[in-house]
C-alpha cells in the first residue's frame, strides 16, 4: 500500500465492497439467490460424540457458520461464533439447554466475517475468556485491508449494505411471481436486521495465537489445535479431538462448494490429503451437516480435477468464459449432486466462480 493516495485506497475499498456483495458466499445473484432461507438465527445442536456437539446453522441469506461445542470437566470450548451476536446468542441458548458450564475458550478457525463476528457474546461478562486463532488469522482480523473479515471489514459492510438493500428492494419490484417476491422480502428483512446489528458489533480479536500445532489438555479432554498448511485461507486452524476422532475444519472443508477467493487451490489439495492421513471418524465442517471421513476424498478430488482442468484449458489458450462453462459441465456428473444438497453454496452457483479464481491464482500468474 506504500505510496498509495487516500483516494486510491478508498477506491480499492469500494471495489472490495462491490466484490463482496457479488459473491455467493454471502448472498447472491445466481439462480438460487432467492431460495427460501431461514428467517431466524436457528441452529440444530447435534451430538456427535460424548460431550461434543455440532451447532449446524440453518441456511440463511445472511450466512452463519457452524459451531462445534466441546464440553470439558470445568467448562466449554466453542469453535467459531457465526456472523453476528444474535446468532451466537441463539446457539448459546441451545447449548445452555444441554449444559450450564461456563465458556472458557472460543476458537476462530479463520478470519472470515461469518466465523468470528459473534465473539463479543462470549466475552461479555466473562473476563477470563480466552479467544484463540492462528497468528495469521489474527493478523488478518486486524488488517485494515482484509476483504472478507476483520474489524475494518465491519465498517466496509456498513458502507455496502444500503446498496445491497436497495438492490433487494428493486428485485422485489421486478419479481416474476409471488413466491419469488416473498423469498426476496425475507432476504430484505434479514439484510436490514443485519445492517442494524453490524452497527453494534465490537467483536474482540483473539487473545492468544498459535503458529504451529499445539495440544491443549483442557479440563481432562485432549484437544489439538492443528496447522496443516494453507487452504481456504493462509491461516486455517483445525480443532482435532483424537480420542473421539472428531475434526472441526472451518471452511477448509465444507459440505457446500468450496469458496476459493482467498484460497490456495494447489496447497489446499495437499492440506486435505494431510487430513485424510489422520484418524478421523467425523468432521464438523464450516457449512452443511457433519460428514463422514469419506467426504474428504470427494472434496479433494473436486479440487484436484478443477485445478487440472483449468491448467489444461489455460495451456490450450481456452478463453476463461468458455472454461467456466465446459469445466462446469464436464465435472457435473461427478460433483453436482454431492455439492448441491442445500439452498446455498450449490454446484452451479459456484463452479464458474471457482474456475475463475483458480485461473486467476494459477494460470494467469504463471
Ligand atoms: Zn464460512
Ligand atoms: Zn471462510
Amino acid at each position: 500500500m506504500e505510496g498509495w493516495t487516500r483516494r486510491q485506497i478508498l477506491a480499492q475499498a469500494t471495489i472490495a465492497a462491490a466484490v463482496y456483495t457479488l459473491d455467493p458466499h454471502e448472498l447472491c445473484c445466481g439462480s438460487h439467490a432467492y431460495a427460501q432461507t431461514a428467517g431466524d438465527e436457528s441452529f440444530e445442536l447435534k451430538k456427535v460424540g460424548d460431550g461434543v456437539w455440532a451447532g449446524v446453522a440453518a441456511a440463511r441469506y445472511k450466512v452463519n457458520s457452524n459451531a462445534a461445542v466441546i464440553e470439558t470437566n470445568d467448562g466449554l470450548v466453542i469453535v467459531d461464533s457465526h456472523s453476528k451476536p444474535s446468532a451466537a446468542r441463539s446457539l448459546y441458548k441451545d447449548v445452555q439447554a444441554v449444559t450450564k458450564k461456563p465458556v472458557k475458550k472460543v476458537i476462530n478457525t479463520h478470519f472470515h466475517w461469518d466465523h468470528w463476528q459473534g465473539n463479543q457474546v462470549y466475552a461479555q461478562g466473562n473476563p477470563g475468556l480466552e479467544i484463540i486463532s492462528s497468528d495469521r488469522c489474527k493478523e488478518r482480523l486486524t488488517d485494515p485491508n482484509a476483504v472478507m473479515g476483520g474489524t475494518a471489514f465491519i465498517e466496509k459492510q456498513i458502507a455496502a449494505m444500503p446498496g445491497e438493500i436497495a438492490r433487494l428492494k428493486d428485485a422485489i419490484q421486478k419479481a416474476p411471481d409471488a413466491a419469488t417476491r416473498a423469498s426476496i422480502e425475507g432476504n430484505l428483512a434479514q439484510a436490514e436486521a443485519y445492517l442494524a446489528e453490524l452497527k453494534t458489533m465490537t467483536p474482540p480479536v483473539p487473545t492468544r495465537t498459535v503458529s504451529q500445532t499445539v495440544r491443549l489438555q483442557e479440563g481432562g479432554r485432549d484437544i489439538q489445535l492443528m496447522l496443516l498448511g494453507r487452504g481456504h485461507t493462509d491461516g486455517d486452524l483445525y480443532v482435532y479431538l483424537p480420542k473421539e476422532k472428531i475434526m472441526v475444519t472451518g471452511d477448509a472443508v465444507v459440505d457446500w462448494m468450496p469458496f476459493i477467493v482467498e484460497g490456495y487451490p494447489e496447497e489446499w489439495i495437499q492440506t486435505v490429503a494431510a487430513l485424510e492421513r489422520l484418524d478421523i471418524s467425523q468432521l464438523i465442517v464450516g457449512h452443511g451437516e457433519p460428514t463422514p471421513k469419506s467426504h474428504l476424498t470427494f472434496f479433494r478430488s473436486y479440487l484436484t480435477e478443477l485445478v487440472d482442468a483449468v491448467k489444461k484449458g489455460g495451456a490450450a489458450g481456452t478463453p476463461l468464459e468458455d472454461m467456466k462453462k465446459t469445466i462446469g459441465d464436464s465435472l457435473a456428473a461427478k460433483y453436482e449432486a454431492g455439492f448441491s444438497k442445500y439452498p446455498l453454496g450449490r454446484y452451479r452457483d459456484r463452479v464458474g466462480v471457482n474456475v475463475e479464481h483458480v485461473y486467476a491464482k494459477i494460470v494467469k500468474k504463471s
